[in-house]
């Protein structure tokens, strides 16, 4: 079955880059989020971003314009019925993914696939609640979706092959490049990336080192582009610890235990960027640290 029309759940940081480039390759989108306000912002954010696209030369005003078009806003999930491929991109909590496909399901078609950003939940135990697990699968982006090249593809155990390379041509039309990771907690990017960042965090709890130190080490003596606590807010801090957390009780480990300091930011609410305050409080130009 053909993908042209394409129903993104989530229209947050995640989803509303994921309707970004989904348009910009030609896909009708349908982006639904239960906030209206979450939705306006998407819309805004996207129309920011393809106007720089413009202004540098990357994108024809045209071909803006027609992409935009191509975004349909929803705060009813049932409108996503119509979609041929649908990415869940919804805050990361098990419950709440599981609450979206269930809700899903009297609407979808019979040859819809679904899909889940998800970076760090067991995509066979999201598959295992629907009742299409053959047409279910991981589509990890990364973020920001627009600029970065990178696709994670991770089947569940009942991933059929038909669902595995009708996902693959869609990150071809994309124009990025995916890699194939097996199911197990995290995947690959974030198994390696967030145990980073966790020490990161615990290398300021402990005292070791100061929020700018700890981020220049790190860019300065090990050519990152971006220092581990400044990278941490930027993702959003929730979604570090609810990663640290998955993969902590996912492989029984000590090692993943989520730093205390990471717990206390999130139950502040400093989620980070998102929210203009983190590591860094982003309300000021430049950023001050927080610590
Ligand atoms: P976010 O907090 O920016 O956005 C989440 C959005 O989901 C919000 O707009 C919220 O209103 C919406 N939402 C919550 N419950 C919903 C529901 N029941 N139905 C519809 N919408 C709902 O989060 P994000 O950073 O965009 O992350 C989204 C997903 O993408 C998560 O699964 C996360 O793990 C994954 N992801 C995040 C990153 C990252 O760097 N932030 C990278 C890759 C994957």
């Amino acid at each position: 079955m053909p993908i042209e029309t394409v129903g993104v759940v989530g229209a947050g940081q995640m989803g509303s880059g994921i309707a970004q480039v989904m348009a910009l390759a030609d896909y009708e989108v349908i982006l639904m989020d239960v906030s209206p306000a979450g939705l306006e912002a998407a819309v805004a954010g996207i129309a920011a971003n393809m106007d720089r696209q413009v202004s540098r030369g990357k994108l024809a005003e045209p071909a803006k314009v027609q992409a935009i078009g191509r975004i349909r806003t929803t705060v009813q999930l049932g409108e996503l019925g119509t979609s041929d491929l649908i990415v869940e991109a919804a805050t990361e909590k098990e419950a709440v993914k599981h609450q979206i496909f269930h809700d899903l399901r009297p609407h979808l078609k019979p040859e819809t696939i679904l899909t889940s950003n998800t970076s760090s939940i067991s995509i066979t135990l999201l598959a295992a609640r629907t009742e299409r697990p053959e047409q279910f699968m991981g589509l990890h982006f990364m973020n920001p979706v627009p600029i970065m090249q990178l696709v994670e593809l991770i089947r569940g155990i009942a991933t059929s092959e038909a669902t595995f390379s009708a996902v693959c041509s869609v990150v071809e039309r994309l124009g990025k490049t995916a890699i194939v990771a097996a199911d197990f907690p995290a995947f690959i990017v974030n198994r390696v990336l967030m145990p980073m960042i966790n020490e990161a965090i615990f290398v300021l709890h402990e005292g070791v080192g100061s929020v700018v130190d700890i981020d220049q080490s790190m860019k300065l003596g090990a050519n990152h582009p971006m220092g581990p606590l400044e990278l941490a807010d930027f993702i959003g801090l929730d979604t570090c610890l609810s990663i640290m957390q998955v993969l902590y009780e996912g492989l029984a480990d000590s090692k993943y235990r989520p730093c205390p300091l990471l717990v206390k930011y999130v139950e502040a609410g400093w989620v980070g960027r998102k929210v203009g305050r983190g590591f860094y409080d982003y309300r000021s130009e430049p950023p001050v640290p927080t610590r």
